[in-house]
């Protein structure tokens, strides 16, 4: 279980992070994948652009590879049950507890003149989302560790007050550690709403992707053999990593060792690779985006899928709290 807010465009984090990792899933297991509608609502209360965003989000995930018959592909906002267990798990989130959370605190500084109730309870939410199905795995980036530590505390004070109803879910990753795409300027990570100009979008034209990575810092290059790397060096090579091919990034660490490294060089191919990984993606999102009624049709099936299991866990929950009266 995972989801994506649509409050922009998708980026090369939300692929890495996020994307790359439902689309090895879908073959292996059963599958809950939402666009997080309800979520923008607490930074984003203008709903100006939120269904196109939600078609957006929508196209450019099964661009990258979704399945919509492989899984339940759904609008956060079209199963009721999310709201319901948000509540009963409002009563057991604390205060103090929410108060203390990184994003809380980021978003506090980012939005000084909208700190509502719901981006305080935002993590409560999004353990509804994931514990509504009841999901064991949690694919998503380096930035959501925190909120899932939040989940299990919060599926351990259910299950301990009113009986075992919840696994723990863990976050999850095919590679070794969850992943954090840094921006292109070096300053934190790539996102939807901010930094638009150090962030590579899925949606970006090959001459905007060029010109983005042309622009990213770099120095004179190292003058001592087998130096460490600056972090505005080593994260381009990161993005390489993302992208390009074994082969290119060893000439590279290698002319980086024996300080014959001309990173004008380094950032061509590197935009070239990204041009390669992107430009397929955007043209079938595009495709995707302008077939309304299939849209509409991948909704339903999934808003219908997401139910049914919201449903039973729904029935096990008012059953363990004393909720049933007749
Ligand atoms: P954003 O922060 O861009 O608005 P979301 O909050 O909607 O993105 O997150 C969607 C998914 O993308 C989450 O699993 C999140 O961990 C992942 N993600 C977002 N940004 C990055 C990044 N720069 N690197 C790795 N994963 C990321």
């Amino acid at each position: 279980m995972s989801g994506i807010r649509p409050t922009g465009f998708l980026h090369l984090g939300n692929y890495f992070g996020a994307l790359r990792n439902y689309v090895r899933m879908q073959e292996e297991y059963e599958c809950y994948f939402m666009v997080a509608d309800l979520h923008s609502l607490t930074t984003h209360p203008d709903t100006k652009e939120l269904k196109d965003n939600v078609h957006r989000v929508l196209s450019e995930n099964i661009a990258c590879g979704l399945d919509p018959d492989k899984v339940a592909l759904f609008c956060q906002s079209h199963v009721y049950e999310t709201s319901e267990l948000y509540l009963y798990l409002n009563m057991l989130a604390y205060k103090g507890e929410l108060e203390k959370t990184v994003t809380f605190k980021d978003k506090v500084r980012q939005h000084p003149d909208n700190v509502n109730a719901g981006l305080l309870t935002y993590p409560v939410l999004q353990a509804a989302d994931i514990l509504l199905h009841r999901a064991l795995l949690v694919p998503v980036g380096k930035d959501q560790e925190q909120h899932l530590e939040m989940a299990r505390n919060f599926a351990n004070r259910f299950n301990h007050r009113y009986g075992d109803i919840f696994p723990e879910p863990q976050a999850f990753n095919y590679g070794s550690e969850l992943i954090k795409v840094p921006s292109l300027d070096g300053g934190g990570k790539m996102s939807k709403s901010e930094n638009q100009n150090a962030t590579l979008y899925l949606s970006d034209d090959d001459d905007l992707i060029h010109k983005k990575i042309m622009k990213t810092k770099t120095d004179a290059g190292p003058t001592a053999p087998n130096s460490p790397k600056p972090d505005y060096i080593e994260n381009i090579f990161l993005l390489m990593k993302l992208v390009s091919s074994e082969e290119v990034i060893k000439n590279f660490e290698q002319a980086y060792n024996d300080c014959t490294i001309r990173y004008g060089d380094m950032k061509k191919q590197l935009a070239e690779d990204m041009v390669s990984f992107i430009a397929p993606i955007r043209a079938k999102a595009e495709a995707i985006r302008a077939d309304k009624t299939y849209l509409k049709e991948v909704m339903e099936k999934g808003a219908e899928k997401a139910r049914q299991s919201a449903r039973a866990t729904m029935g096990k929950v008012r059953e363990a709290m004393g909720l049933n009266y007749y």
